[in-house]
């Protein structure tokens, strides 16, 4: 809608008018049809791009789920400030720290791993669980808003001796919507507290509609301390029981695809950024796309700090390797390194063409205030006295080309902006596509240039310019042309000696 200059409603009512659907949400995507349809229909010319189209994906899931390999459950812990969801994640973190490991000191980096005791002694049968300990944060405001949801497991933490609270509803909210995509187990906590009562906790939460294995239902309840650590075997084990019923599976070969936990620049090592990966088999070497973020990975380090070689699925570790510090909430892609390139190259021509969207609404606001303050001056009853210009204004004339409608629309607002009361712009003329011999005679004309945003001029042409003595400016990004604009403009400012 913001390219098509309308408002979203109208751009729906057209899409209800044709039995075209309706909108889900503001950033709904639709599919190249529609979108070239819409275009036409509100009279622009759209250019099909596939190239700009082209992006790395997952391949689609694996049909026969049934034979991929298990992998852990990541659990979310949630609850109500102070009920001990800090408490519980660092008495589990310290509990992670591998066999073998003992003594060393398990590093916050967004998610650790617990093992989960079987019966059998065997390493290769044991189940891990990944806690996610980075709630509230932005990379999860991030993820949702696209409806990724990572987390398989919400641990509800509510304390035995408080109850259900505002923030205990809003989990239980966000459970509901997401009905049926992730468990739900309530730790009751505190309970080494001696005002601790958690049948009353229990019987709340049933009358708040949470169907609780004690009630005959099916979700169950755990009675834990996250300070002196009872009850969490009987957590960890109660979530590994969910997680076998949801049956979490995902393919450790072909491409990886994760999320972005947290970032930040380490030193020594540049950018790092803790990876959860959900898919595929992240190993040193693998080239990665994040956001507008690349590299090629270097070390892998588990939250001990050790180097891993291989990162599976449903489990996290820090990548380093990276060209540019990824940010909190990205997706993580791999590719061949011809293929990152080329999705970056995409994601940053996009990501300059919504910047330049905004910056031309910045300045079509800015100069509607600017219009307002001048109407009120003029309605105001004391005009003031105005000088009487000595000089007439200098304008640059300006027969500007770009490659559709909607950018030359675009450009033509930011460069109209340019100048003050003694220089600025003039449009004499916009349109479509290269630059023509009619351009250059127009700019003739009028004593002006020829401005191309996006769009050749062709070698003739330019020669035709030369001869004509018409110069002109060409580039295809718009803080480019403003700015070699701008200079143009300055140099019709009187000279200052
Ligand atoms: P959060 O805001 O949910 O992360 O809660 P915290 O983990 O920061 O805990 C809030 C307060 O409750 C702190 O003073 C903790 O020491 C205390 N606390 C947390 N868990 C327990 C517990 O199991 N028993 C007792 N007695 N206190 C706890």
């Amino acid at each position: 809608a913001r390219l098509l200059h309308i408002r979203l409603e109208r751009l729906q009512r057209k899409m209800e008018a044709h039995d075209m659907g309706r909108l889900s949400s503001y950033d709904h995507i639709l599919d190249q049809e529609l979108a070239t349809f819409l275009a036409l229909e509100f009279d622009y010319n759209p250019i099909v791009d596939d190239e700009i189209a082209f992006d790395i994906y997952p391949p689609p899931a694996a049909t026969d789920r049934a034979n991929l390999p298990p992998r852990p459950p990541v659990v979310t812990i949630m609850g109500h400030v102070d009920h001990g969801k800090t408490t519980l994640l660092d008495t589990l973190r310290s509990t992670s720290v591998a066999k073998g490991e003992a003594g060393g000191i398990t590093q916050h980096i967004g998610a650790f791993s617990v093992p989960v005791p079987t019966s059998s002694d065997d390493p290769k049968t044991t189940k891990t669980i990944t806690f996610l300990d980075t709630p509230g944060h932005a990379a999860f405001s991030a993820m949702r808003a696209r409806g990724a949801s990572v987390t398989d497991i919400i641990v509800l933490v509510v304390a035995a001796d408080d109850g259900i609270m505002p923030q205990t509803r809003e989990v239980l909210d966000l459970v509901k919507k997401d009905a049926g995509k992730v468990g739900l187990v309530v730790a009751v906590n505190k309970i080494d507290k001696p005002s601790a009562d958690t049948s009353k906790v229990e019987t709340a939460l049933f009358a708040e509609g949470v169907q609780l294995e004690c009630f005959g239902g099916d979700i169950p309840s755990v009675h834990v301390s996250g300070l002196t650590g009872q009850g969490l075997p009987e957590l960890v084990e109660t979530i590994s029981i969910l997680s076998e019923m949801q049956d979490v599976r995902a393919e450790t070969d072909g491409q990886v695809q994760g999320y972005v936990l947290e970032s930040k620049v380490s030193k020594g090592m540049g950018p790092v950024a803790t990876v959860l990966v959900l898919r595929g088999q992240l190993t040193p070497g693998t080239h990665l796309i994040a956001g507008t973020a690349h590299g090629k990975v270097r070390v892998l380090k588990s939250p001990s700090g050790s180097s891993v070689k291989a990162v599976l699925p449903g489990t996290a570790a820090v990548v380093s390797g990276w060209k540019e510090l990824p940010k909190a909430g990205d997706e993580v892609l791999s590719g061949s390194e011809g293929d990152v390139k080329k999705a970056l190259t995409n994601r940053l021509r996009n990501a300059e063409k919504a910047a330049m969207m905004e910056d031309v609404e910045i300045l079509n606001q800015r100069r509607l205030e600017e219009r307002e303050q001048a109407e009120a001056l003029m309605n105001s009853e004391t005009i003031p006295e105005v000088e009487p210009q000595k000089e007439e204004k200098k304008e640059l004339r300006i027969v500007l080309k770009g490659d559709v409608s909607g950018s030359v629309e675009a450009v033509e607002g930011a460069l109209q902006g340019i100048g003050n009361h003694i220089a600025g712009v003039k449009i004499v003329s916009t349109g479509v596509g290269d630059v023509s011999e009619s351009d250059v005679l127009l700019a003739k004309a009028v004593d002006g240039i020829v401005v191309a945003f996006s769009v050749n001029i062709p070698r003739s042409i330019e020669a035709l310019a030369v001869e004509k003595g018409v110069s002109s400016l060409k580039s295809s990004i718009i803080y480019e042309l403003m700015d070699l604009v701008k200079a143009r403009v300055i140099d019709l400012l009187p000279k200052v000696v």
